[in-house]
């Protein structure tokens, strides 16, 4: 069926109804199809009263023994009432002012009820219930998410007619029978017509595991896609082993996790394919090692290695720890936008004369008029995730260079399977020795001066500190939200009077936030008023202390991340919690913090607790919206998908007609997502 076959074919769609499908983003009647019911009213098992669940909606089967009484109440609003007998037990049921319901209700006659049965001292009760005649009504009936002025039934009216129109054409079919047939699933019109109006609890499932696979598949096969999986022969060819020789240039011994994924690299390295491994550590993990030693390999085979970090300061901050880990055999650049332009020029000059070895750098190694000499490894540190495009593109810099990604995001494997579908991973589990956990303190705003006080005889020692807040300025959301602009200006003036305050948030120009995070790096700032932006972060070993207003408000992960930028150093380090919320979830949430430092508990915990919107909410990076898979739910239907798609995309059917619908799906899926909106 073609996409463009419009809803308004549909009968009694006008300007009206097609303006309001179009506000949930249905405008073809394929789109229609695709607008999945959100749940079912199950009428298909009629019980009786007795064995009705509590307080869920459920559908009963009796005799109508007393036809509809109107009781008018007051002006406007009738009351219909009527008894019915599930042969045991009698129900009374109630309806407002639905004269038009009331009359299809008579004497004698066998009705479904459908609603939610409740229990007045023996009498059996159920208000508005929904009303069907016994012999048309019993099947599970499609909920729809509706919008103003157009509801589920109407919906409903017109799928109907969307899946007869459906029936009658040749339907794109992106799942071949042959594949169907490996991994037992129905078709897709078979798909539809369950999905919409189930014959059976069973054949719903099977429909929407089909969907689900089909979903999963198409998001699998456009992110193997546009990861463009490097799947040429490696042209850069390493074969020694110099970790050794690394190490012992080091001054601290090499954790066992970092030994573990210094030795995955190093067997991706000399393999016959470019390396795409993800390092995945917690902060402090010691990443940035790890990256040294495959750098390290890499140049001593000849090779350049560029390594690309989010931020200007970040980019510093790694050139200088990898000039530090490497030693001076090691010729390391730094290229980022704010060099004078004579002194980009001569670099970009040394880096395609390949008289620099490592080059560090923010987005301006993508520029075109950066070119490399004999680039080996592409390094690109996630902690804002680059687009996978833009990964692309840095590697494209050279031929098939090898490729490692750092991310201190503890995303639990379900999701890691997503958005790193196609990298292997290694996990940093350990922490450098020595490292002491950063005591966390949930408290309420009672104790906020208290708090205070802490910080500022830290600050008094020589220390550094953050406070963190919620939100930028003032603005319409609820008054108990402290603002960093706000405390900002109230502690300057107040309980901080006469040290030296910064303020950093994410609407100021990136200039100005390098030059404060800068200003805080080099201790001319003592304690730091900020928005998250901190997030991404700097490594300050001398702040040790951090005060979080609104706690509530963040994502654990969000504040173990936060938690990260103290605890860097040798001094012991304080979080401090601040929190008015007295839920008992909130309470939860934060004593997991409170207990723990350990990035992926508090990962999974968060995802138990709120769900993966965290991680596929607002800092989402373009990932499609999933109609109907649900990650959590859904991970076994997950690794059918991915090792489905791992096979299409080597199998030379893939490029046959027979896939056609399965590719023009996969192009249509990132359609509205641009390439640098792809992480
Ligand atoms: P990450 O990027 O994973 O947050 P870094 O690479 O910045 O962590 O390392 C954090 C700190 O730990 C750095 O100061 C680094 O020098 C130090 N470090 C890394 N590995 C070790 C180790 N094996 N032993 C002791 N200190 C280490
Ligand atoms: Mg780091």
């Amino acid at each position: 069926m073609p996409h463009t076959f419009s809803v308004r074919s549909l009968k009694g769609v006008g300007d009206k109804r097609a303006a309001q499908y179009e506000k949930l983003g249905i405008v073809t009647v394929a789109d229609l199809l695709a607008h999945y019911p959100r749940g079912y009213e199950d009428w298909s098992s009629p019980c009786t009263a007795a064995q009705a669940p509590v307080g869920q909606p459920c559908c009963i089967r009796g005799f109508v023994v007393t036809s509809p009484t109107a009781y008018r109440v007051r002006q406007g609003m009738t009351l219909y009432r009527f008894r019915v007998s599930d042969g045991q037990d009698t129900i009374q049921a109630t309806l407002f002012n639905n004269r038009f319901a009331a009359a299809k209700v008579r004497r004698d006659e066998e009705i479904l009820l459908f609603g939610t049965l409740n229990r007045n001292g023996r009498q059996y009760e159920m208000t508005s219930p929904l009303i069907e005649g016994a012999a048309a009504g019993q099947r599970i009936r499609p909920l729809y998410r509706q919008t103003e002025g157009l509801t589920s039934r109407m919906i409903e009216t017109n799928m109907v007619e969307a899946l007869a129109i459906a029936s009658t054409r040749p339907m794109a079919e992106p799942l071949p029978a042959s594949l169907r047939e490996t991994y037992d699933l129905c078709d897709r019109l078979c798909a539809l017509r369950e999905i919409h109006f189930p014959s059976s609890k069973m054949a719903l499932e099977a429909a929407r595991r089909r969907l689900v696979f089909e979903e999963l598949l198409v998001l699998q096969l456009g992110l193997l896609q546009l990861k463009s999986r490097d799947r040429a022969q490696s042209a850069v060819v390493i074969r020694g082993d110099y970790t050794d020789d690394f190490a012992a240039g080091l001054p601290f011994t090499l954790t066992g996790a970092q030994r573990r994924a210094i030795d995955a690299c190093a067997a991706d390295l000399r393999g016959d394919r470019p390396m795409s491994r993800l390092i995945q550590g917690d902060v402090g993990s010691g990443k940035t090692a790890v990256a040294a030693a495959v750098a390290h390999t890499v140049i001593q085979e000849g090779y350049q290695a560029a390594m690309m970090a989010p931020t200007e300061i970040l980019a510093g901050q790694h050139a200088d720890t990898l000039r530090r880990l490497l030693g001076d055999r090691v010729r390391v650049g730094l290229l980022t936008g704010s060099l004078p332009t004579a002194q980009k020029q001569a670099l970009q000059a040394a880096i395609a004369a390949g008289e620099v070895d490592l080059v560090v750098g923010t987005h301006a190694l993508l520029s075109e008029s950066v070119a490399f000499s004999r680039l080996g490894l592409v390094i690109t540190d996630e902690q804002h995730r680059f687009g996978v495009g833009q990964r692309a593109r840095l590697a494209a810099k050279g031929r098939h260079p090898h490729m490692l990604v750092m991310s201190a995001t503890p995303i639990p494997r379900t999701l890691a399977l997503i958005l790193y579908g196609d990298l292997d991973v290694s996990v940093l589990d350990e922490l450098p020795p020595g490292r002491q956990p950063v005591e966390t303190y949930a408290v309420n705003s009672a104790k906020r001066e208290r708090a205070y006080g802490y910080v500022r005889k830290h600050l008094d020692e020589g220390r550094q500190g953050f406070i963190v807040c919620p939100l930028v300025e003032e603005s319409e959301e609820p008054s108990d939200l402290r603002s960093a602009q706000e405390v900002f200006a109230a502690l300057s003036t107040g309980a901080f009077r006469g040290y030296r305050l910064g303020l950093l948030h994410g609407r100021m120009k990136p200039v100005e936030k390098e030059q404060t995070m800068a200003a805080f790096a080099a201790g001319k700032i003592q304690l730091l008023v900020s928005t998250t932006v901190i997030e991404v972060g700097v490594d300050v070993p001398n702040a040790v202390i951090m005060v979080v207003e609104n706690a509530d408000r963040f994502g654990l992960a969000q504040l173990h991340q936060l938690r990260g930028r103290v605890g860097r150093g040798a001094h012991r380090s304080t979080c401090i919690l601040i929190s008015d919320h007295t839920g008992e979830e909130n309470r939860r949430r934060l004593s997991v913090l409170c207990a723990t430092n350990d990035g992926f508990r508090i990962a999974d915990e968060d995802l138990k607790l709120r769900g993966p919107g965290d991680f596929f909410g607002d800092r989402q990076h373009g990932l499609p919206q999933l109609r109907i898979a649900d990650l959590m739910g859904d991970v076994s239907l997950l690794q059918q998908a991915q090792a489905c798609a791992a096979d299409l995309v080597e199998s030379p059917a893939l490029c046959t007609e027979l896939y056609a619908p399965l590719r023009e799906a996969v192009a249509r899926l990132f359609d509205h997502v641009g390439e640098q909106g792809l992480n």
